[in-house]
C-alpha cells in the first residue's frame, strides 16, 4: 500500500518542459501562460519545471486555505474510503451536517447544495420564479445590475451584466432587467408586477471589486419588505471569510433572503450552495436535483474549510492580513497617484495609472519565475486594475514578499 506524504507536496517525478505536453487537446477558452502547474502547498505553486510562483490568485478566490491543504486532503482521503455517492435520492450523513452549520452560520433556514457557483445561482433563480409563480401571480424578472457576475450557464449569463457577455449565444433567457449599482432609482424604476426579486454581490467581484455601499444594500432591504419582493445576494465570491467575516453582507447589517456560495466553500473541491428563509423555500418534489448536488466527499471538504475558518482567531488573522495588504498597497497607490485601494478582507483591487499596464505587470511578475526566484501570481481583472485574491491563511511574510515584488515591477 501507497501512503501519501502530507506534509511535503508531491512533486513530479522528473521535471518536464511545457513543450513536452499536448496542451491542444484541451479546448481553446482562454489565454493562459506557457506552463503547466503540477503541485502546491498554502500559497505556492509549482510548475513542471520547478519553477514556483507566490499565488494571490488561488484558482479566483477559491482555495480558502490554499493550495492542497492537509485538511482537505485528509477530508477527502478519510471520506473517499467510507461513502462516495449514495445518490440525491438519498440522505447522507455529511450533506445534513454541512447544511446544519451553513444555515446555524448565516441565519437563513434550508440548503441545496449543487456542484458550484453558477448552478447554485441557477436555483435562486428558479426558486424565485416558482416563488412568483405561487405567490406573486405568476411574477419571474430578477432585477439584476450592470457588470454584474453570476456564472456561465445560459440564465446567469443572461442575468449577469458582463459587457462581453451580451452579444454571445442568443438569445438570452429573459427576465433580467439591468439597474446600476449603489444608485437605488435605477433599481426602483425597473419595478413592475413583473418583478419578484433583487439580485446581487455585495461586492462585485469580476467587474473589478466594486462594492454595494451599506446604505444602498439597507436601501435595498427596505425596498423589497416594502413590496414583498425576494433580496437575493451571489455570496459565491465574498462567502466563506473572504471579507474578513463570514459573510459580505455583515459590514451592512442586511440579511438576504436567499444567499448563494460557492468558490471557497469547498476550499478547492466544486461545491456550492443555495440557502434561503424557510418562507421562500418552495421547491417541490421534482423541481430540483442533480447527480452530485450533496455529495458526501465534496461535502465532507466544505466541512473541513469551516472547521478552519471557525476556528479561533482565524478570521481575526484575515483581517490582519487585510490590513497588512491594504496599507501596502496604497502605498504603491499613493507613489503612482492612483486612486484608494478597493474591497475589504482578502477580496482587494488596485488601480493603475496607465492603459494595460495591470495586463503587463501580471504577466511581468508571472516570468519572474527563474530558477530559485520566485514568480507572482496576480489577476489583471481588468487591463488596468490588479485583483488580490489570496488563500485567507497567507502569511505575513508572503504579504511582505508580495508587496515587495509588486514595488518593484510597478514603480520602477
Ligand atoms: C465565480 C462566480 C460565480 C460562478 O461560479 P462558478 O463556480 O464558476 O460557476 C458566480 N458568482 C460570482 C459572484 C462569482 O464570483
Amino acid at each position: 500500500m501507497t501512503t501519501v506524504d502530507l506534509a511535503s507536496p508531491a512533486a513530479p517525478a522528473a521535471p518536464a518542459a511545457f513543450d513536452q505536453y499536448p496542451v491542444h487537446a484541451l479546448m481553446h477558452v482562454t489565454q493562459r501562460p506557457a506552463a503547466v502547474f503540477t503541485h502546491g502547498r498554502g500559497s505556492w505553486l509549482w510548475d513542471s519545471s520547478g519553477r514556483r510562483y507566490l499565488d494571490l490568485v488561488q484558482g479566483w478566490a477559491v482555495n480558502t486555505l490554499g493550495h492542497a491543504p492537509p485538511a482537505i486532503a485528509r477530508a477527502l482521503a478519510a471520506q473517499a474510503a467510507r461513502l462516495l455517492q449514495p445518490g440525491p435520492g438519498l440522505y447522507n450523513d455529511r450533506a445534513v451536517e454541512l447544511a446544519q452549520r451553513l444555515t446555524a452560520l448565516s441565519g437563513l433556514d434550508r440548503c441545496y447544495f449543487t456542484g458550484g457557483g453558477a448552478e447554485a445561482n441557477e436555483g435562486a433563480i428558479k426558486l424565485a420564479r416558482k416563488f412568483g409563480a405561487l405567490h406573486r401571480g405568476g411574477a419571474f424578472q430578477i432585477v439584476t445590475f450592470e457588470n454584474a457576475f453570476h456564472g456561465r450557464t445560459l440564465a446567469t449569463m443572461s442575468a449577469s451584466g458582463k459587457p462581453g457577455f451580451e452579444r454571445l449565444f442568443e438569445p438570452k433567457v429573459p427576465g433580467f432587467p439591468k439597474a446600476r449599482l449603489n444608485d437605488i432609482d435605477s433599481v426602483a424604476a425597473l419595478l413592475g408586477p413583473q418583478t419578484v426579486a433583487v439580485m446581487l454581490e455585495p461586492i462585485q467581484g469580476e467587474a473589478g471589486v466594486i462594492e454595494a455601499t451599506p446604505e444602498f444594500l439597507r436601501a435595498l432591504r427596505r425596498l423589497c419588505d416594502d413590496l414583498g419582493l425576494l433580496l437575493i445576494f451571489d455570496e459565491v465570491q465574498t462567502g466563506i471569510g473572504r471579507t474578513g467575516q463570514w459573510w459580505g453582507w455583515q459590514a451592512s447589517g442586511v440579511q438576504p433572503d436567499v444567499m448563494t456560495l460557492g468558490k471557497g466553500l469547498g476550499g478547492g473541491v466544486p461545491i456550492g450552495a443555495l440557502l434561503a428563509r424557510e418562507r421562500v423555500c418552495c421547491f417541490a418534489p421534482g423541481d430540483q436535483g442533480g447527480t452530485y448536488h450533496g455529495n458526501p466527499l465534496m461535502c465532507a471538504a466544505a466541512l473541513a474549510v469551516l472547521d478552519a475558518v471557525a476556528a479561533s482567531g482565524f478570521l481575526e488573522q484575515v483581517r490582519e492580513r487585510s490590513g497588512q495588504l491594504r496599507q501596502g498597497l496604497q502605498a504603491i497607490a499613493d507613489a503612482l497617484g492612483s486612486g484608494p485601494v478597493r474591497g475589504r478582507g482578502l477580496l482587494l483591487a488596485l488601480d493603475l495609472r496607465q492603459p494595460e499596464q495591470a495586463t503587463q505587470a501580471a504577466q511581468a511578475l508571472l516570468q519572474q519565475a527563474q530558477g530559485d526566484a520566485p514568480g507572482l501570481l496576480v489577476n489583471a481583472v481588468r487591463p488596468q486594475r490588479l485583483r488580490f485574491v489570496p488563500a485567507l491563511d497567507i502569511t505575513a511574510d508572503e504579504i511582505d514578499l508580495a508587496l515587495q515584488m509588486l514595488r518593484a515591477v510597478l514603480l520602477r
